[in-house]
């Protein structure tokens, strides 16, 4: 068996029949995370050539601004990209924190340093002395200012959330706020603190008026609260017009697809509507899909899905609509696509032969909306499943908000 692998490619790992991993064989030969990892790779339906592909575009086109980018990243080392990928990570989470635009901003200028602390004063010449005004002991930089400063007990010692103060040290803000986010130590209610203590913290040294900090803690979780409540009324909002769904010329069938993965449940699941000119649903599907694909490829492999489902029905004049902009462009311009997601465009494309009028349409979410709910479905579905002429009870409602929509 040594042996002949030696002289093996991946061709041997596939079933030629199925035309799906050989679960058995990957298993056998490779590590389990690197066979995890093979077996969530996409395959064509069709056998292709093999072809190169720059993992660093979406569409697997070699681009001068990603190749600089990917030797700048070679060249300052792996820990630098990684620490980057982090870092973007962490202003993803402070830019969706559900907080005021002002406490956010504060947040992220305390992680990038930016802040006059003392200690930053002092680097750019305009203070000579860096000692906390406060404690008077330690230097005052930001994860001191803000968290460490024993003058801040009284605030961060109110709330049994903030306990692991006295038990773990941050060397900064950045580290200090990482950690909240990936403990759940309520971060909505941390940045309104910080925010609190920040503002104190001017205010007395610009000696205005300013509570006393054993009031602050009370203070930020009624501010706390009370944006919560006013975050939750709902906003009427008329002006803004939905996209919606349009109904296919007549003696055509729109198809609407749609691919998703359900981060809790690990599992990507895809759903399809088809329906006729009247709007009136012609066959519905909702079915698991065994790989754990990329965002992307789910959609792509929807979209072919859709166009089987379509074939299985007899359909010969089809409009296929999605809400994925990239696969609606990659079928649409029949380009190749040189990313894993190019597979399934291409298997789509050779589906076309078999209708005698096909089209494609890309939509916005809310004209999607009976197929994205299809595919929340999945979640509680073991296989597929197919609905003639009918659709399940929760997408009803907005099924018939789609047919209203068009009368
Ligand atoms: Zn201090």
């Amino acid at each position: 068996m040594v042996e002949t692998m030696n002289e093996a490619t991946v061709d041997c790992l596939i079933d030629k029949n199925t035309r799906t991993w050989n679960a058995t064989m990957v298993d056998g030969i490779f590590a389990p995370q690197e066979a995890e990892v093979i077996k969530n790779i996409p395959l064509a339906k069709k056998e292709t050539e093999d072809k190169l592909y720059w993992p660093e575009e979406q569409d697997g086109r070699y681009s001068c601004k990603t190749g600089y980018r990917f030797l700048k990243e070679d060249e300052v080392g792996f820990q630098v990209a990684e620490r980057q990928d982090h870092e973007k990570e962490l202003w993803k989470k402070i830019w969706a924190l559900e907080c005021p635009n002002k406490v956010r901003n504060l947040i992220w200028r305390a992680c990038r340093n930016s802040l006059p602390s003392k200690c930053n004063l002092m680097r750019q010449t305009i203070i000579t002395d860096q000692k906390c005004d406060q404690c008077k002991e330690e230097n005052e930089d930001i994860i001191h200012a803000m968290w460490g400063c024993k003058g801040l007990d009284e605030v961060w010692g109110a709330e049994n959330i903030w306990s692991f103060r006295n038990q773990r040290r941050f060397s900064s803000f950045g580290e200090l706020l990482s950690w909240v986010f990936e403990l759940h130590k309520n971060p909505v209610l941390f940045a309104f603190t910080v925010w609190a203590v920040w503002q104190q913290r001017n205010q007395i040294r610009t000696q205005n008026s300013h509570r006393p900090l054993n009031l602050l803690s009370q203070w930020v979780h009624d501010c706390y609260l009370e944006y919560k409540a006013l975050k939750i009324a709902p906003v009427p909002c008329r002006t803004v017009r939905r996209t919606r769904w349009k109904p296919p010329d007549p003696g055509t069938f729109k198809v609407n697809f749609n691919g998703a993965t359900f981060a809790d449940e690990n599992c990507p699941g895809l759903g399809v509507v088809v329906r006729d000119e009247a709007g009136l649903v012609i066959a519905a599907m909702a079915t698991r899909v065994p790989q754990l694909l990329q965002a992307i490829e789910i959609e792509a492999l929807a979209a072919n899905n859709a166009l089987e489902f379509a074939q299985e029905l007899d359909l010969t004049d089809v409009v296929l609509e999605g809400d994925s902009l990239l696969v609606m462009e990659a079928l649409n311009s029949k380009n190749l696509v040189l990313a894993p997601y190019g597979l399934m465009i291409q298997d789509s494309l050779s589906l076309s032969s078999a209708f005698s009028k096909l089209s494609y349409s890309h939509t916005m979410r809310e004209g999607n909306t009976v197929a994205h709910n299809l595919t929340q479905l999945v979640v509680n579905l073991s296989n597929c499943v197919i609905w003639m002429e009918d659709v399940p009870l929760v997408v009803l409602s907005c099924y018939q908000a789609d047919l209203a929509g068009i009368s």
